[in-house]
């Protein structure tokens, strides 16, 4: 998830696009990086890490010029480095671009540009646009562009600079976000408001498979068939806080509305014919049919995807899966060889107990995936199968869609080991390819009515402590429910298997205790229907997370709160975004600081 931003105009352009960088950081740091046009050449100046680096490189070298395009790195592929880095230039060092989301089919175009003479020198998806653009350019850039876009699968928000037509931007979009800020005599490009925002309110939204034109004068917008587009101008009246959010009033919300976007991202690319591909996975199919047992370790939210992702490949794969909290593990000595497979799981990559627990079994000879957001994290360096989650960064410190993308990535690995073992069929295979496909739209259609789930949250906020109950694959759902609530509102809330309620929590139960059931459709259903009306029975005030259509809770449940039905196995994926709503009101409504809760970090990085 990579910041852009681009200007022309009369002003000097550098010190623009340094402060819309700064405010498009958020959106990543592995390395940053400006292509200018500096008398009527392309000048390209890039750094690793923080945007400091390249503000520092500015210094020692200053760059006078009026048009440059400018880019904030979240890596998804090659490791951050300089040579990674945006922006990325065609052989002759005429044309620059920047580029925000993935190009999936990039290897079969890299392998015909080569055979024609171009030269790579980074390991991005991204460096093959540019060649492209250089292998279509006959003398009008906005063409050539248009042409390539035609070829590439994927995503992508793009700015463009050549020193063939110096006094140009070309940018486009699809599935990335781009908008257009307009001025007097100069023009703005970002992958968001705030990054033009003190120059201009004035901005024009880009839609997907649109490309835009900009001068100093003018903005055309085409489709790719080069049809002209008109757009109306909006002014936009957000104080520059709401606007980094997006309008959103935290980024926790913003990033749980994102989750359409970055289950689709995580999915991108993933299914070929009857199997999986899982590009940046060595392991073949050959050596994962090998594998007789899997070890999962994980730590909070990240656990709680690797025991959905337990269920499913016990159900799935047929193979004895055990997993623990990495901590815990870590101290353990357990018995591995180089037929267990451990998986270990961690948004950050970098989360302590993980990274140790994980070095060690794969000192003791068992084979290892890691399920990761950030690309050149520490755990990528332990192990050379990955399975990255695309989710872009997390600003909130509860884990919201990095939990969703997590899920995600472990069906993926299951139907993946299913096939190689040949325990799931053809028939099933496609049956969850196609309700998995289905997930973006359907919580979508949450996401569009929280109403209420905001009424929970008013009539219940004030309560000292919460259950949340599930079985099977809700029962890591309920897990994950308490421990949001708990991150965020302080609240005091358990999470446990709902069969257990017998065996001591139900002596908590009175009529002061919200217990939340996650009772959609599926094989444990009418246990679950029992366990409510035992907790009913005790007077707890009873909210139900249940399926759209099923009227037949009426008598025992005090609020309903409806998800689309789907599959059972992958039933968290939604019933898990109304438990992420109904933290965040309550936490909001208390008044807590909802994006950095006290005590906690982004990533675990000490034991
Ligand atoms: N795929 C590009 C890279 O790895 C852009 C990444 C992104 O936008 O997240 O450099």
């Amino acid at each position: 998830m990579c910041g852009i931003i681009g200007y022309i105009g009369g002003k000097s352009a550098v010190p623009i696009l340094m402060s819309g960088l700064s405010r498009l950081e958020y959106r990543g740091y592995d390395s940053a990086g400006l292509a200018t046009i500096v008398d009527g050449k392309v000048h390209n100046i890039k750094a690793k890490g923080k945007l400091s680096n390249l503000r520092a490189l500015l210094e020692e070298s200053p760059v006078q010029c009026t048009t440059g395009v400018g880019h904030t790195r979240w890596a998804t592929h090659g490791a951050p480095s300089d040579l990674n880095a945006h922006p990325h230039c065609d052989c002759k060092g005429e044309i620059s671009l920047i580029h925000n989301g993935i190009i999936e089919n990039y290897l079969s175009i890299k392998k015909e540009l080569e055979t024609e003479g171009h030269t790579f020198i980074s390991e991005t998806d991204t460096e093959v646009l540019v060649h492209l653009i250089e292998h279509n350019y006959k003398g009008d850039i906005a063409e050539a562009v248009r042409k390539s876009l035609l070829r590439v699968e994927g995503s992508y928000a793009i700015g463009v600079v050549t020193s063939k037509e110096p006094g140009k931007i070309v940018a486009a979009r699809l599935d990335s976000p781009l908008v257009i800020g307009l001025g007097r005599g100069e023009n703005f490009i970002g992958s968001d408001i705030p990054a033009f925002l003190p120059y201009t309110r004035r901005v024009q939204h880009i839609q997907d498979r649109e490309m835009v034109v900009l001068t100093d004068s003018s903005v055309e917008i085409f489709d790719l068939s080069g049809k002209k587009i008109t757009r109306k101008v909006t002014e936009v009246h957000w104080d520059s806080a709401m606007a980094e959010k997006a309008g959103y009033r935290h980024f926790m919300l913003k990033e749980i509305y994102e989750q359409p976007r970055t289950i689709a991202e995580t999915l991108k690319g993933r299914f070929d014919g009857d199997d999986i591909t899982i590009e940046e996975m060595k392991l073949t199919n050959t050596d994962l049919a090998d594998v007789n047992r899997i070890v999962i370790t994980a730590c909070g939210t990240a656990y709680h995807a690797g025991i959905v992702g337990k269920y499913f490949l016990e159900e799935y794969a047929r193979i004895p899966v055990e997993m623990d909290v990495a901590s815990e593990y870590r101290y353990r000595n357990p018995v591995l060889d180089d037929k267990t497979l451990v998986i270990a799981i961690t948004q950050s990559g970098e989360t302590a107990d993980t990274l140790v627990s994980f070095r060690n079994a794969i000192a003791q000879g068992a084979k290892s995936i890691a399920i990761t957001n950030v690309v050149g994290s520490s755990i990528t360096r332990e192990t050379p199968n990955l399975i990255l989650t695309r989710a872009g960064l997390e600003i909130g410190v509860a884990a919201t869609k990095t939990f969703t993308a997590q899920v995600t990535a472990m069906i993926l690995l299951g139907l993946k080991i299913g096939r190689a073992r040949g325990t799931i069929s053809v028939e099933d295979f496609r049956m969850f390819r196609e309700e998995l496909h289905k997930v973006p739209a359907l919580i979508e259609k949450i996401l569009q009515d929280i109403e209420p789930v905001r009424t929970v949250a008013r009539k219940y906020y004030k309560s000292r402590d919460f259950l949340f109950l599930g079985r099977s694959v809700g029962y890591p759902v309920a897990l994950e429910g308490a421990l949001k609530l708990k991150e965020i509102s302080y609240i005091h809330a358990e999470g446990y298997a709902a069969g257990e309620m017998k065996h001591g929590p139900i002596a908590l139960i009175d009529d002061m205790v919200p217990v939340v059931n996650i009772l959609n459709h599926g094989p444990v259903f009418e246990k679950m229907l029992s366990n409510v009306k035992e907790v009913k029975a005790r007077h707890a005030i009873t909210i139900g997370i249940v399926n759209e259509g099923d009227e037949s809770f009426d008598e025992y449940l005090d609020e309903i709160i409806k998800v689309p039905y789907i599959h059972p196995n992958l039933s968290p994926l939604l019933t898990t975004i109304p438990l992420q709503l109904l933290s965040y009101f309550i936490a909001d409504k208390r008044d807590k600081d909802v994006d950095q809760p006290r005590n906690l970090a982004k990533s675990v990085t000490v034991e």
